[in-house]
């Protein structure tokens, strides 16, 4: 695999693999690696030709300055994992790499889709978001981009930030890898103390609940036995349930005319806040 630090060097790589017509895949990642980036890696290597992956803890993103200091750093192991999945490109740049002084990134206008769940909970993070991806295509300038169906308010996003670019990337949407108990796997999962790591596949159970009754229930009827469900776990500390639009990302109240509908949740266990989601209808 090679290792890339600075812009200049990886831009000079690639360049000359594009000029012998090769696919580049990629696949942007803060790093502290699992199953749920392999399966991202994976695919893209079985598409491209070349895969590159980044690892780049971006400071914008984060609104709490205490997460991102506590946010995992595994260097070495994210490396070993790279490497055992056939990852040919590392790119690791530092801040200034990505922020030099005169970087500026366009006005995007997400049309509210940033407004709500993520976006309302945590201020700024969907600009910080989308400065750091932009600033990462605009480098790496990739044929295909791979994301997780995980973070789907992100996905949807990135997907509005590429229609306002016109920039003619292949944005792949990735499904949500899960532990075997049904968690979905995530970086911040290492910090959940074994009794925590017990009580958190409870998110899964109630999505899966959710999904099963959207068959028969009202919008209204199913979130309220979410929220019901989630709050019923002591250790839970709701952040917020919604069901959204899956285009538009505003709360859903009639299913026979959303054109698809997803049910995403945010719960605090432990101090340590989660994510996920379930599509009810595609
Ligand atoms: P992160 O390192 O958390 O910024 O995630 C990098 C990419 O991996 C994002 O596109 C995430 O949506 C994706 N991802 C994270 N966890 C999972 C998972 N459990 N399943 C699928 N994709 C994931």
């Amino acid at each position: 695999m090679l290792l890339f630090k600075t812009v200049s060097s990886l831009q000079s790589y690639l360049l000359g693999q594009k000029k012998k017509g090769k696919s580049l895949g990629f696949v942007p990642t803060m790093g502290a690696l699992h199953d749920g980036h392999v399966s991202l890696l994976s695919k893209s290597i079985d598409e491209n030709e070349i895969t590159i992956c980044s690892i780049f803890v971006n400071p914008t993103q984060f609104n709490d300055a205490e997460d991102l200091k506590k946010y995992p750093r595994t260097i070495e192991k994210d490396t070993e994992i790279l490497v055992g999945a056939g990852v040919q490109v590392l790119f690791l740049p530092n801040v200034n790499e990505i922020y030099p002084e005169n970087w500026q990134t366009p006005d995007f206008d997400f049309q509210g889709l940033d407004s709500l769940m993520e976006g309302e909970h945590r201020p700024g993070h969907f600009d910080g978001v989308a400065q750091v991806v932009h600033r990462l295509l605009d480098i790496v300038q990739p044929h295909q981009l791979y994301m997780g169906q995980k973070d789907y308010q992100q996905w949807r996003i990135i997907q509005s930030m590429l229609n306002q670019l016109d920039w003619n990337i292949n944005l792949v949407r990735c499904p949500i890898a899960r532990a075997e108990d049904g968690l979905a796997l995530s970086s911040r999962n290492q910090r959940l103390t074994p009794e925590a790591r017990q009580i958190a596949p409870k998110i899964y159970e109630v999505l899966q609940l959710a999904k099963a009754e959207i068959q028969s229930l009202s919008i209204q009827a199913v979130k309220q036995n979410a929220v019901q469900r989630l709050n019923s776990v002591p250790e839970f500390q709701l952040d917020y349930f919604e069901i959204t639009d899956g285009q538009t990302l505003q709360v859903a109240d009639n299913k026979e005319t959303a054109s698809s509908l997803v049910a995403c949740t945010a719960v605090f266990l432990a101090n340590i806040r989660l994510i996920d989601n379930i599509i009810l209808k595609e």
